[in-house]
């Protein structure tokens, strides 16, 4: 069945499901609830003061309704519990007014307060709850209600289309797991605690067992894969070494060798290299791609943006320039006479290593001979992206940089596909970020600081979490925070704002203008965040800090600190969390990790494998990792069983699987 056929569902609906992200109705279904409500009336008595709890009411009076400011409103009714009178007040539900009538019963939800005899309630129910009653809470948007999803949800419960079975029936027997069919009811319409508890570890297990087996699939694949071995000389990779300014760490040593072992192999390559921010993962690409080179073979360098695009060919430039290395660049904003010799050297052999964007992987980019293909910040593309990227060369080596730490087991299990090398130490001389939790109150003290920054001819990042002003999360947006840094500094400095809104030759300009130091302070949303490289920035100002995880607010915070000079974070939040005390005391990316691990569960590892969309929909990495290894030993003996051999369906779903990657 289709989505639009749910009853329920007309065009309207249809197309604000879609902003919701649900397609089909195995979106639909998999959109499960993040929480329960679980209601049982009970009668008040002294000892639920300010608990939240439900009560039935029988209505004394019509409502009134005050309107306190622009959407703000407050209803107010006198009503009667348990012999006792009292009043129910509820914002901004005046819609409600009409069916709260004299002597109607109805159950009010939310939190009494016996020193004004008042119950301030969250929610109304019309239709009173007699029994204990569990009610799903879903993501919801301005169009869809929960309401909305638990009646359209309710009608597509049986049908087939989402019920496709990806757990081996083995395993089910094994676990003794529910029918699919009666996972998804329990799931969206528990009796009781324990459905959802069966059904939760159904699909929990589901999603970590396709995600691991997967990656045991994916491993078994590129274990097999043969290419030409690569031949060069070590001495020659010594020779451009010694040319560097600096002496490579060991962790850069340790990594270089093994990369070099896998050039020289005849299986293909597959590595990622996993190092925080800083660690100087752009320098062995370099050599990697050098080696490459010795061996005869073109490499390409794709990166996530044009501005760290250009950097790292500003870069290859400079490192080259005294080897016959040739070096070009293919972004979206060069011009066509430009592109179009581009494209002409690399067919004909007169480029060797080519630096892009995801300009590289249109169809008309096509290499001489390539042997090395390197994405740098993996996590910013996705699988499409860096298959397509691949599938320009017979099978050339594939090198993937991270700058997301995770801790080591972790890295192990989901990229199991890959071999990962980590760079745990620093280059030398590195100074450490001082970082500072503050008040809203305490921002003068900021402000003061960066003007003093400014004047000794530094600059500032600025970051917010939202575009525009959303009243009811007081955020600070960036147009906002502009608005108040240019009255705190009396429009006599150059502020911009970047964000991810913005077209690409607008934001590479604003860019531009911070990089060259006009500009001093740049406020933007996270669209900072990868790799950019401006050595003169040395404070950095994150609002409302305790929206982010502790790995972006690191990641952030590395723009700044790379150049001699003191370099300061300030992480600007009204609660103080233990989370944002970990950033003060640590610059070290995989400490901060697994702190952000053992703090918040699964911290930043949602979406590390993939770009933009969440990967996992019910599973948590952290308060899941006994599911995460049983599904990941399960997964390789599945793979190897008579059973997986005789289901050839099997890979067919996997390989539709991309979501999981
Ligand atoms: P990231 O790992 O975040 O990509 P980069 O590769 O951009 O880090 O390196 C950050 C800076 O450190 C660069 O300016 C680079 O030249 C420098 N660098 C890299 N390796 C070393 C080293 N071994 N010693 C000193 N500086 C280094
Ligand atoms: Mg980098």
């Amino acid at each position: 069945m289709e989505l639009a056929q749910i009853k329920g569902v007309g065009p309207k609906m249809l197309s604000s499901l879609h902003e919701l992200n649900i397609y089909t109705i195995e979106d639909l279904l998999t959109d499960f609830p993040y929480r329960y409500d679980i209601f049982e009336p009970i009668t008040l008595n002294s000892e639920y003061n300010g608990e939240r709890i439900a009560i039935n009411v029988q209505v004394e009076t019509t409502p009134t309704i005050a309107y306190i400011r622009k959407n703000f409103n407050k209803l107010q009714f006198r009503c009667l519990h348990n012999n006792q009178t009292m009043y129910a007040v509820i914002f901004n539900r005046a819609f409600l007014k009409q069916h709260i009538t004299i002597n109607k019963i109805i159950t009010l939800i939310g939190k009494y307060s016996s020193k004004n005899n008042t119950f301030v309630c969250d929610d109304i129910k019309l239709t009173p709850i007699t029994n204990k009653q569990i009610i799903p809470i879903y993501h919801i948007s301005k169009n869809v209600k929960n309401n909305d999803l638990r009646k359209i949800i309710s009608s597509a419960l049986d049908d087939a289309t989402a019920q496709k079975k990806y757990i081996p029936e083995s395993l089910i027997e094994k676990y003794n797991l529910p029918a699919k069919k009666q996972a998804f009811r329990m799931i969206h319409n528990p009796y009781n605690y324990d459905e959802i508890k069966r059904a939760s570890l159904f699909f929990k297990y589901e999603e970590l067992f396709l995600f691991m087996f997967k990656v045991t699939y994916m491993k078994k694949e590129n274990a097999n894969i043969y290419k030409e071995e690569k031949n060069f000389n070590d001495c020659d990779i010594n020779n451009f070494i010694k040319t560097l300014p600096f002496s490579l760490t060991t962790s850069q040593e340790e990594a270089l060798a093994l990369i070099l072992t896998d050039l020289k192999s005849n299986k293909k390559m597959n590595r990622l290299v996993l190092g925080d921010v800083g660690s100087g993962k752009t320098i062995i690409s370099f050599i990697a791609m050098y080696a490459n080179f010795l061996s005869g073979y073109q490499s390409v360098l794709m990166a996530p943006t044009e501005v760290l695009a250009r950097q790292h060919y500003e870069s290859a430039l400079n490192y080259f320039k005294d080897f016959k290395v040739k070096i070009g660049l293919l972004v979206g904003n060069q011009t066509k006479k430009e592109k179009e010799q581009v494209l002409d050297d690399l067919l004909n052999g007169n480029i060797d290593i080519l630096i892009g964007t995801h300009a590289i992987i249109e169809e008309n980019v096509k290499f001489y001979r390539l042997g090395l293909v390197i994405t740098d910040e993996q996590h910013r593309f996705g699988v499409k992206q860096r298959e397509m990227l691949k599938s320009k060369g017979e099978v050339p080596d594939a090198l993937y940089m991270s700058a997301t730490p995770i801790p080591r087991s972790y890295a192990l299990t989901l990229y199991g596909d890959l071999d990962v090398s980590f760079l745990t130490n620093k280059p030398q001389g590195r100074k450490e970020i001082i970082t500072k939790v503050k008040k809203y109150s305490e921002l003068k003290e900021v402000l003061t600081h960066i003007l003093n920054e400014i004047k000794n001819g530094h600059q500032v990042y600025v970051v917010a979490s939202l575009i525009d002003d959303n009243e009811e999360l007081d955020l600070k947006s960036v147009e906002t925070l502009k608005e108040k840094f240019n009255l705190a500094f009396q429009n006599k400095i150059p502020i911009e704002i970047l964000h991810g809104k913005l077209k690409a030759p607008e934001k590479e300009k604003i860019m531009e203008r911070f990089k060259n130091n006009e500009t001093k302070i740049l406020i933007s949303t996270t669209v900072i965040e990868v790799g950019v490289d401006v050595k003169n920035a040395t404070v950095m100002v994150i609002f409302d800090a305790n929206r982010f995880g502790l790995a972006t607010l690191h990641q952030l915070r590395g723009r700044v600190g790379r150049n001699s000079f003191d370099s300061y974070c300030y992480l600007i939040c009204d609660e103080t969390t233990e989370r944002l005390k970990v950033l003060e005391e640590s610059n070290d990316g995989f400490y901060i990790s697994e702190k952000d691990l053992e703090l918040r569960g699964e911290g930043d590892l949602f979406g590390i494998r993939q770009s933009g969309v969440k990967t996992f929909k019910i599973a948590n990495l952290k308060t899941d990792a006994k599911i995460l290894m049983q599904a990941k030993s399960d997964s390789e003996e599945y793979i190897n069983s008579k059973e997986y051999k005789n289901n050839l369906s099997y890979s067919q779903i996997i390989r539709e699987l991309d979501r999981l990657n």
